[in-house]
């Protein structure tokens, strides 16, 4: 047993030959570190984190076996803590990927790869299009294209989130002072806001509130969504920008909607204007009579809240019509159109109209 730095235990286990077995001591370690126990007269509880890794199998000399241990226990913190991971070559494999996404990234700013693109969102009783998504995409010089999903955790947990949230913010606000004089003063532009962002340092880059205002962004032109993630921590400081959103007239989506935890009491606290209900439910809806009900269910009960629905990911016509007849207001998905560049949006607006 050696302590390796601060906080950083490592254990050998000459006699063992495979991770199965380290594993079963591993959790026998785990269980004891989380007993509580007196400190001071004070009852603490503490948990760790192990990795496992094996000698010859993944690495034949001490230095490399260490950070093959060590990525496992990196692995085994990020899925919540006081939990034992084995190294895989998967993992290393996810990590390298992630380390050249973090430096890719860092350069993409500045050197205009990314661009926004803009998703149509109809207002399912009359047809017309008076939203629009503002999604981001990145065209990687070598790579080509890579879907958000690909990047925006990583550039979230590199805080690069910050300054390209930022970037789409200030892309999306001239475009919606462009769609405002040629789409009608009720066009609106809806913003992913990422949890990351809204636990941005107070001392770093303007923040989104003085950015909206200082640009005096007309009133109710401009939605931002969020996900439950950002309200998970019941955080003073999220509350507070969100009020700050609302008293410059800016509405809130809750985007996701019926993935995370607790969403209604959410809905009961904050002044939400809509919800987006997910695309897995909107997938299943021609499937049952089961997941109809449950659509019908969160459109009544936001109803009844004052809040507008918004159905995400409608692919199908008969997805749009169960949803038009649920009464859901609006609807988003490829049935009416992808997201694509603001040219080939206004191209289709005038089509549809
Ligand atoms: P989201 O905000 O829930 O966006 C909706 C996603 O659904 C988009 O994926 C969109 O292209 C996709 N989509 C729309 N209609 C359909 C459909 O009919 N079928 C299917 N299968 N998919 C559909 P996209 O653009 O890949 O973005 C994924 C996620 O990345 C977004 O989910 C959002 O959470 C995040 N994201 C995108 N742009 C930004 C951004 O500028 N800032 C932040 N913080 N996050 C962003
Ligand atoms: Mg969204
Ligand atoms: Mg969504």
């Amino acid at each position: 047993m050696a302590r390796l730095a601060g906080d950083e235990f490592t254990v050998i286990l000459p006699a063992v030959g495979d991770a199965g077995v380290a594993g079963g001591i591993a959790e026998a370690i785990l269980e004891r570190i989380a007993a509580p126990y007196r400190l001071a007269g004070e009852l603490v509880v503490v948990s760790a984190s192990i990795g496992v890794a094996t000698w010859p199998k993944d690495a034949d000399n001490a230095e490399d076996l260490l950070v093959c241990a060590d990525q496992a226990m990196f692995a085994a913190k990020e899925e919540g803590r006081n939990r034992w991971k084995v190294f895989t070559q998967a993992l290393l494999q996810a990590e390298r990927e992630r380390l050249r996404i973090t430096q890719d990234l860092r350069t993409a700013l500045a050197s205009g790869q990314f661009a926004l693109h803009y998703q149509p969102i109809v207002n399912l009783r009359t047809g017309k299009v008076c939203k629009a998504e503002a999604l981001i995409r990145w065209d990687h010089p070598v790579r080509g294209p890579i879907h958000p999903a690909d990047f925006i955790a990583v550039a979230e947990e590199s805080g690069l989130i910050i300054d390209i949230g930022r970037w789409v913010l200030t892309e999306a606000l001239d475009q919606l002072a462009r769609w405002q004089v040629l789409l009608g003063k009720g066009f609106q532009i809806s913003v992913n806001k990422s949890p990351v962002e809204f636990c941005a340092p107070a001392s770093g880059p303007e923040s989104w509130s003085s950015m909206i205002e200082r640009r005096n962004v007309p009133v109710g032109s401009l939605v931002i969504e969020i996900t439950e993630g950002s309200l998970m921590e019941q955080n003073a400081d999220v509350m507070d920008q969100l009020s700050r959103f609302q008293a410059a007239g800016i509405e809130i989506a809750l985007d996701d909607f019926g993935t995370g935890y607790s969403s209604l009491s959410y809905l009961r606290r904050l002044d939400i204007d809509y919800i987006k209900i997910d695309q897995s439910f909107i997938r299943s809806l021609t499937r049952g009579p089961d997941d109809v009900a449950l659509c019908h269910a969160i459109i009544s009960m936001a109803h009844a809240l004052r809040i507008r629905v918004i159905a995400e990911g409608i692919e199908t016509e008969s997805q749009r019509d169960i949803l038009l007849a649920a009464g859901c207001d609006y609807g988003q998905g490829h049935f009416f159109c992808p997201p694509v560049e603001a040219s080939a949006f206004e191209a289709y607006v005038s089509a549809v109209t």
